[in-house]
């Protein structure tokens, strides 16, 4: 398992309108960007990036998520493979040691903080 603090360096270090921007033709609309989903057959774009938020969302199909979940199912890949691919592009090592379990104690509690306000912050995203 991967330590939160690595996650969240890797998710400050990638820009998730780079990371859609090599499968999808992005065009700004306001503060976001917006284009056609990857993820289901659509002629008008219902697919929307939010910069500011870093996370993508479709209208049409439901998809949605940060920079990693984007990664794992337009690659199939799983949440640790798509933390090392982005790591690697932003030159981020992903340890691959088990921590010990004092090292998981001690990320423990943030790991909860962590995740509590993620996702908090998916379900406002989703339910606005
Ligand atoms: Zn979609």
């Amino acid at each position: 398992m991967i330590p939160e603090s690595v996650i969240s360096d890797i998710k400050h270090a990638t820009d998730i309108v780079q990371v859609v921007s090599e499968t999808v033709v992005l065009k700004k609309t306001g503060s976001n960007f917006a284009g056609l989903c990857p993820f289901h057959s659509e002629k008008t774009p219902s697919f929307t990036v939010s910069p500011t938020k870093q996370i993508f969302y479709c209208f049409g199909c439901g998809a949605g998520g940060s920079a990693f979940n984007f990664l794992m199912k337009r690659d199939g890949l799983t949440f640790p493979e798509a933390v090392k691919a982005l790591g690697s592009r932003c030159g981020i090592e992903v340890p691959d040691k088990p921590m010990s379990p004092a090292e998981k104690e001690k990320v423990g509690l943030r790991e909860k903080i962590l995740l509590a306000n993620r996702v908090a912050a998916d379900f406002f995203f989703q339910d606005p």
